[in-house]
């Protein structure tokens, strides 16, 4: 019988054979593929004047096929995404790409207000900002395409991407399945776009066309501070080092579970993942004997942690790019372990000074680090975070010190007493994005975010009640 691992790498395979067969990869022409920056911004500015010509009605039609085409098309990206980058699972990608198609808000998010009075009658309108250039990472090439094009149209926009050098075919491949649904949908060419090779040139030609009225930039700081600086409208969706703290009034076992699928999912490649867990000293040995009992994980002894250290850390301090989400089988390979494919995830208990706990590892390791009580836990959650202000997670079954803890830490996405996903929506509450943008404010993205805020005012009419 075909082992879980063998099955993945048979439809990887099958659809990757499939794809080049269509010649998929490589299409250029009247795809939303262009060959440079001022082509597809032009197209785009022509295509986002005819999506306002469209009917409401219409540009529900079209978010509706794009979300089917991306559902419909998820094998084929998804085995895509990590062939081509090499990070991640296949399977948690498929989960992410459902994830944006069907939980990222459409043109409902941008519903009008209004407010009537003696004075007459005031409508508060989301208008469109026109044609975005939005930078994605090597980490998500498909999930933010999916996320950012249904925010982006839904709000009227139109949109040139720059894909991440490493994960350009991938992300062209999901543009040019997303563009061919908006057109067969009714809906202008070239109102999703990108260039064949991109890379760091074509961003910069991007960042600074006069045609692009608006910019997002989703991936480490410096690309963040690049937008910020080009002195267009902004939007930035930075790094982060998300701590999950876990103090001695949690449901353990369920905190532990948490945990290892939050810390696991995609090789702990989302921007949102647990990096470090922070547990007071009491509860460490049940939160660890817990994380075992789920079966996905393996405890790493202090030498063998030295070892993968040594190894994923490079000399000046800096992630070994080579290890970023890969499955924890690769990485303990390298010092001689080897564990099943149920293995999901590495723990090892750190000293505070441990570099993996400062550092945004995005690879199934995990530092755990003890301390004192709830305030120690609290203060030192708050300094790992690092002022990113973009995600903690709080195990605990009391409301002060959850609440404390949140005020304190400030992030844009606090999880209490879930993995740290439920907090992007898959199995909690709420719409999903991609594009989260804690340094510019605006949290997790949606079709409103892109919009710019129009009132109309009739003098002295329509007011009926
Ligand atoms: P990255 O910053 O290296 O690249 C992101 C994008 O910016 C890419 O398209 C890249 O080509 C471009 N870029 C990088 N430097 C640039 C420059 N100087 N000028 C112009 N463009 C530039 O990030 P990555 O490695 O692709 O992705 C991982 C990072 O992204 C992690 O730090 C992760 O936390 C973050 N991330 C954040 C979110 C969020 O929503 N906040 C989502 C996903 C990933």
């Amino acid at each position: 019988m075909e082992t879980n691992h063998e099955l993945i790498a048979t439809v990887v395979k099958k659809v990757l054979s499939e794809m080049i067969a269509d010649r998929i990869v490589h299409t250029q022409g009247p795809t939303g593929i262009f060959a440079t920056v001022d082509e597809a911004v032009e197209n785009a500015v022509a295509a986002q004047k005819k999506l306002l010509e469209l009917r409401l009605s219409h540009r529900d039609q079209i978010i509706a096929a794009i979300r089917q085409a991306a559902l419909d098309n998820n094998e084929k990206i998804s085995a895509l995404a990590v062939k081509e980058s090499g990070l991640g699972r296949y399977e948690d990608k498929l989960r992410e790409n459902i994830l944006c198609a069907t939980k990222t808000p459409g043109t409902e998010d941008i519903q009008p207000r209004a407010h009537s009075g003696d004075d007459g009658l005031t409508l508060v309108e989301y208008a469109p900002r026109g044609v975005i250039g939005s930078l994605t990472p090597i980490t998500n090439p498909t999930g933010t395409v999916i996320n950012n094009t249904i925010s982006m149209v839904a709000a009227g926009n139109s949109v040139v991407f720059n894909p991440h050098p490493s994960a350009r075919e991938t992300s062209a491949l999901t543009i040019r399945i997303l563009h061919e649904a908006i057109v067969r949908a009714g809906g202008p060419p070239g109102l999703i776009s990108c260039v064949a090779q991109a890379d760091l040139n074509t961003a910069k030609e991007l960042v600074e066309h006069p045609k692009i009225n608006m910019l997002v930039a989703t991936g480490g700081r410096p690309v963040v501070n690049v937008v910020l600086r080009s002195g267009k409208k902004a939007i930035g969706a930075g790094a982060g080092n998300p701590p999950a703290l876990v103090d001695d009034t949690a449901n353990i076992r369920r905190a532990a579970a948490s945990i290892v699928n939050g810390a696991s999912i995609n090789n702990n490649i989302f921007c949102t993942c647990e990096k470090e867990v922070i547990v007071v000293s009491s509860v460490a040995d049940a939160l660890i004997s817990f994380m075992l009992e789920t079966g996905k994980v393996y405890p790493l002894t202090p030498a063998q942690a030295d070892e993968v250290t040594r190894l994923v850390v490079t000399p000046d301090g800096k992630i070994n790019g080579a290890y970023i989400g890969k499955n924890v089988q690769v990485i303990l390979k390298e010092i001689g372990i080897e564990v099943g494919e149920e293995c999901r995830l590495a723990i090892f208990e750190a000293e505070r000074d441990h570099p993996l706990v400062w550092l945004e590892q995005m690879m199934p390791v995990m530092p755990i680090v003890h301390v004192r009580d709830v305030s120690d836990g609290i203060d030192f959650g708050v300094k790992v975070e690092q002022g990113n202000r973009h995600t903690a997670m709080m195990h605990s079954n009391h409301v002060e010190y959850m609440t404390a803890f949140a005020r304190a830490v400030q992030t844009t996405i606090f999880v209490k007493n879930g993995p740290s996903y439920a907090g992007i929506g898959m199995g909690g509450e709420g719409h999903t994005s991609f594009t989260i943008a804690g340094p510019t404010g605006e949290g997790l993205t949606s079709a409103r975010t892109f919009t710019r805020v129009r009132r109309c005012t009739l003098v002295d009419a329509f007011r009926i009640i």
